[in-house]
Parts: structure tokens; C-alpha cells; sequence
């Protein structure tokens, strides 16, 4: 029997979705990745956990997956297990504005949830299209507000496959940085602090920002948001249009004529499309205005 065989049984007998050869352009925002040996769903801490270590033992690699809205993953795939939070989405108000769910769990859900309880200080992230692990691990931002304004602490599997829980300052979050991005950890769960605020200030706040969204970025093509993060005292997006990059393409990745920040999907485009794009906006605005972008989207 393969490795991949015996991890397939023993996420089966863990009762998990699992998915062979699961095609991971269907899981990115990108629409863009070849397959996957195994992807896998747990909806418990312990299932991951156990998958986790089984992954180890049979040292198989493994990709952890929140919504796949940052990533670009390579036309080849990813050889080994790919393992999905979507079903650790449990999601519950504590009282005194405490809100703790699991890492699955949408941003755009976990919003409509907040404001039906009346609760303020997500509304930034409404319209983020990523899950809260995802979130968690970016420290996603948008409207002036970060997930740093609101989270109290995270747990998580640490690489030993021990259960833990790192408290805010624990958690090193920057701009689109936070500890998980070298640890190596899968985050589990995050509990919030949020305010008691007016219902329909909290709905009219989230639909502005959204409004606002759908006004300025090319939400009809797929992609995976900003591609570069924010250069010191300047914006990606202002740059590379400076460049008269708006609108070049490589293959069918080609930079948003809407926003230049974003490169979009036009149909069937490549990861080496995507990745032949940066390189070459990178080197063209670093020709002309000795500005270094760097990429925040993420490659697996
Ligand atoms: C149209 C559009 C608009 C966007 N707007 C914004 C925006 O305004 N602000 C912003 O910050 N981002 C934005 N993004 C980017 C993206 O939505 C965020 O970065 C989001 O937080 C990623 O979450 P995800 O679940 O999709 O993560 P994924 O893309 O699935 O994964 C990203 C990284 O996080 C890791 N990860 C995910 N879950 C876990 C976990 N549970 N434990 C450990 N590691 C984990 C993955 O391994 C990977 O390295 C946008 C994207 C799109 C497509």
C-alpha cells in the first residue's frame, strides 16, 4: 500500500471528506493550480491534529487551506496532502462582545453574524473573501481596520502536534504579518473582542465598504486581491500605473484595468502566466522609481 493509500484509510476511518486528486484551481479565488494527491476536510481540532501527525509519520507534505483567496498555486499542483479548514466553522457570540470561532469560518459570514448580534469592529473585513484562519495568519486589513484591532488570542496545533493558544501579543501581528507565517502552526480557533454597537450603523458600515469594493476592484475576474504589498509612503496599485502597466498581460494574467494593484484571471491562465507578470512589474517599477515590490500573495 502507498503512503498516500494509508493516509487516504486513515482519514476515511477519521471520517473525513477526503478528495483524490482534487483539482486546487477549484479552490482558489485564482481559479488557477493544478491537482492534489489528497485533499482532506477535518471538522475537529483532533481530526487535524491527527492528520497532522499522521502526515508526519508517513512524512508526507502537507499544505494547510483556509478560502484559497491569497494564493497562487503552481500548474503542477501540490504532491502530497492538501488540508482543508472549511469545516471547522463553528462560530458563537461568549457574551460581553467575545465572539470565538473556528478558523473555516468565512469572513463575510462571520461579519453577517456579528452585526445580527449587534456587535461592532469587523466591518473592514466584509468583503475580504478569505476565512478566518486565513485572516488570523495575514493579519488581513482593509478601511483602516486589521484583524490585530480585534483578536484576544488564537489556538492553535503546534508543529509537535500539541494544542496550545497564543494571547494577542503572542502573536506578533504587523502589517500582513503575524507569527503563523514562520511557525509552521495550524491555527484552530480565534476569539475576538468586539463593541456593542447600533445594528444598522454596523449594516450601513459593512455595505459602504463593500460598495466601495465592488466600485474599485475587479471583483467580476477572478484573482487574488492585492498582489504587492504597500510599499513605505506609497500604494502598489499608484506605482505600477504610473509604469503604464494597467492592462499589460502575460498570457491571460494580465494587470486589472481597474485597479493595478490586482492581476486578473482573463480564462486559463497559468501560474506561470501570474508569476512571469510579477516579475516583470516587479523589474519594470523598480527601473523606473527604485521601489522593491514585494509580493503578499502567497505560492505553494
Ligand atoms: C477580491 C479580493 C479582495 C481581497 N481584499 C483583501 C483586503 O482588503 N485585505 C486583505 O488583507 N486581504 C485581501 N484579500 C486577500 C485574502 O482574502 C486575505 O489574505 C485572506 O486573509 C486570506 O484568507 P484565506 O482563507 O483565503 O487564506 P488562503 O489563501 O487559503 O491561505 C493564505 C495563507 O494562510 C495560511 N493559512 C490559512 N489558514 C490557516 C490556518 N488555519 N492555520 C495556518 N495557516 C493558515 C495558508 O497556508 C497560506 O499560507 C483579497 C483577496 C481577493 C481575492
Amino acid at each position: 500500500m502507498t503512503v498516500l493509500n494509508e493516509m487516504n484509510n486513515a482519514a476515511l476511518e477519521l471520517e473525513c471528506t477526503v478528495i483524490r486528486n482534487a483539482p486546487l484551481c477549484e479552490y482558489t479565488s485564482f481559479k488557477i493550480g493544478g491537482p492534489t494527491d489528497l485533499l482532506i476536510k477535518p471538522d475537529t481540532v483532533k481530526k487535524a491534529a491527527s492528520l497532522l501527525n499522521q502526515c508526519k509519520l508517513l512524512d508526507i507534505p502537507y499544505f494547510i487551506l483556509g478560502r484559497g483567496s491569497n494564493l497562487v498555486v503552481s500548474d503542477a499542483g501540490f504532491r502530497g496532502v492538501v488540508i482543508c479548514t472549511s469545516e471547522l466553522d463553528s462560530c458563537e457570540h461568549k457574551g460581553d462582545g467575545v465572539v470565538e470561532c473556528g478558523v473555516g469560518v468565512k469572513l463575510s459570514s462571520l461579519c453577517k453574524f456579528v452585526c445580527e448580534e449587534g456587535l461592532s469592529g469587523l466591518e473592514f473585513a466584509y468583503g475580504i473573501p478569505g476565512s478566518v484562519g486565513g485572516a488570523v495568519y495575514m493579519n488581513a486589513g482593509a478601511y483602516n481596520g486589521e484583524m490585530k484591532d480585534v483578536l484576544l488570542e488564537c489556538d492553535h496545533i503546534d508543529t509537535s502536534f500539541n494544542v496550545g493558544t497564543f494571547e494577542k501579543q503572542q502573536l506578533e501581528l504587523g502589517y500582513r504579518n503575524s507569527v503563523y507565517k514562520t511557525n509552521g502552526y495550524y491555527i484552530t480557533s480565534a476569539r475576538m473582542q468586539l463593541s456593542y454597537g447600533n445594528k444598522k450603523i454596523v449594516e450601513e458600515r459593512m455595505n459602504r465598504f463593500m460598495n466601495s469594493r465592488k466600485e474599485k476592484q475587479p471583483l467580476d475576474l477572478p484573482s487574488a486581491g492585492s498582489v504587492f504589498k504597500r510599499p513605505e509612503g506609497n500604494y502598489a496599485g499608484a506605482l505600477i500605473e504610473m509604469c503604464k502597466l494597467k492592462g499589460y498581460s502575460v498570457g491571460r494574467a494580465k494587470v486589472s484595468e481597474k485597479h493595478a494593484g490586482f492581476i486578473v484571471n482573463t480564462g486559463q491562465a497559468t501560474a506561470e502566466d501570474v508569476k512571469k507578470l510579477i516579475r516583470f512589474i516587479q523589474d519594470t517599477v523598480f527601473k523606473k522609481t527604485g521601489i522593491a515590490l514585494e509580493t503578499e500573495i502567497e505560492f505553494l
